[in-house]
């Protein structure tokens, strides 16, 4: 039988003794540090930020014997035989792939995680409405009484917890492109959200990008479930060659033998082996949009197949407000109403949330550039939208894709080009009352903030300013 103390012992043999680098000292190879000391590893933490920035790493180690290298060299004589990379770390660096032509072996923080996990493993991922459904299923599981650990990219490392982790227990794991792409190990049960190109900045083309989300199932049994958005074209078609069994959802489609989760008339229904069930009104979802009912559906689906009873799915979702940064409200300002949508970071969130709202809208975007085409957004763009306002590095090209549609339809929006946020914040006073504001930048934060939470609470305090 399969154990947490064998699954350990496995790993200690293999990593005892060893040197080790852990490069990237994020938010989940921090405690991996911990869990490779108890190993008995000899640990190199490499990073290119400096010293000072993370001195809250060098402080909570300052007894233990770690060789930290920081800033531009940072990556100099990787000679170590395990590569513990931080999520979102290149591959093809040339160090590492030194590294590698000469036997070096990379792993990661998630990938041992699955292998020492003795409870179910729940995964999921998308391009976008992980953290909003992976929130949601722990609420789900909350109510259900059904013990479960929420972690993953969500911002909860579990690797320290895995000891404790029994038999029963589940463990809800939002999981990135970038953490799929490291796993040799599939979770029991995977759902796939929906994927659009995204990250095309870093794992270069879309074809690599779908490759790594595939890893979710890739090395599932046959015992194991998928459960896929049958409104996407790429994740209908993953149903193919997913080793276990399938199940779909769909905001679209009707009820047919081959979906699961769907809409009929305005409820979230639930159908599997012939047997149908209602588990709620759409209008029991908080959330605005036709993609967090879709969200819904996918943590129906995962919750159904745990066996958790109808009453609590349908509680938690009746209670669920969402997370902050995702389309929520800040205010209502002269009769004008502000949302903050900071985590559209991509075109189609973006999408997502101006399809969320009937009342006219000036939409603040740009930012990061993460190569992705704006033109199905400018579409969109022109035809909902009142006013935009363009901040950040991406503003010239989601401007000239606006400017391509409006030559072709001959309406559009009036473009404003702000140079900070605070001065968009200031021009979105023109909106009149009955009028949305919606910060939703389709783009990454970095080129202005640290993260899209800081974008976030900037924009939050700039509209608690307005007077
Ligand atoms: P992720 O964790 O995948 O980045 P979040 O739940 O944090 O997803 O939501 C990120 C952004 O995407 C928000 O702007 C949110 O409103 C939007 N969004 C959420 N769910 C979906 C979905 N199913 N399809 C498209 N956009 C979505």
């Amino acid at each position: 039988m399969v154990s947490f103390a064998k699954n350990y012992g496995i790993v200690k043999n293999r990593l005892k003794g060893k040197r080790v680098a852990v490069i990237g000292l994020g938010r989940s190879n921090v405690p991996l540090i911990r869990f490779l000391l108890d190993l008995g590893c000899t640990v190199i933490a490499r990073d290119k930020k400096s010293r000072e920035e993370l001195s809250s790493v060098t402080q909570k180690y300052e007894k233990e014997d770690i060789t930290f290298m920081f800033g531009s060299r940072y990556l100099e004589n990787l000679e170590e035989e395990y590569l513990f990379l931080t999520p979102g770390m290149p591959k093809d660096l040339p160090e590492i792939k030194k590294a590698v032509e000469k036997g070096a072996v990379i792993d990661s923080e998630m990938g041992l995680f699955l292998f020492l996990c003795q409870g179910k493993t729940i995964g999921i991922t998308g391009s976008a409405g992980k953290t909003t459904t992976t929130a949601l299923l722990g609420e789900i599981f909350l109510r259900s009484g059904k013990k479960s650990y929420v972690g993953g990219n969500i911002g909860n490392p579990l690797l320290l917890e895995a000891a404790h982790i029994k038999k029963d227990d589940y463990a809800i794991l939002e999981l990135s492109s970038f953490q799929l792409e490291m796993l040799k190990q599939s979770p029991d049960i995977a759902a796939i959200l929906n994927i659009y190109p995204n990250h095309l900045d870093q794992h270069r083309t879309m074809e690599a990008y779908v490759e790594a989300k595939k890893n979710i199932y890739r090395f599932q049994k046959k015992q194991d479930v998928t459960i896929l958005n049958a409104d996407n074209e790429i994740t209908l078609n993953m149903g193919q060659d997913v080793p276990g069994k399938t199940m779909y959802f769909s905001v679209d489609r009707s009820a047919s033998s081959s979906i699961n989760a769907y809409l009929h008339e305005d409820k979230i229904m639930f159908f599997k082996d012939g047997a149908e069930e209602e588990i709620c009104s759409i209008s029991d979802i908080l959330l605005p949009g036709a993609h967090n009912a879709a969200n819904v559906m996918a943590a129906v689906a995962i919750a159904k197949e745990c066996q958790i009873e109808t009453h609590h799915v349908r509680e938690a979702i009746r209670n669920f407000r969402g997370i902050e940064h995702r389309i929520s409200f800040v205010r209502e300002h002269k009769g004008v109403k502000y949302f903050n949508d900071s985590k559209a970071t991509t075109p189609e969130s973006t999408i997502c949330a101006i399809g969320s709202f009937d009342d006219p809208i000036h939409l603040i975007a740009g930012g990061y550039d993460k190569k992705i085409s704006f033109d199905e957004l400018a579409d969109c763009i022109v035809n909902n939208v009142k006013r935009l306002i363009l901040i950040g590095v991406t503003a010239d090209k989601i401007e000239e894709a606006v400017r391509n549609k409006i030559e072709l339809s001959e309406n559009g929006p009036e473009i404003v080009r702000c140079e900070s946020l605070e001065e968009a914040v200031k021009t979105s006073s023109q909106a009149k009352s009955g009028e949305i504001v919606l910060l939703s930048p389709a783009c990454a934060s970095f080129d202005m903030f640290d993260n899209f939470e800081k974008r976030g609470e900037a924009y939050h305090k700039l509209v608690q300013k307005m007077s």
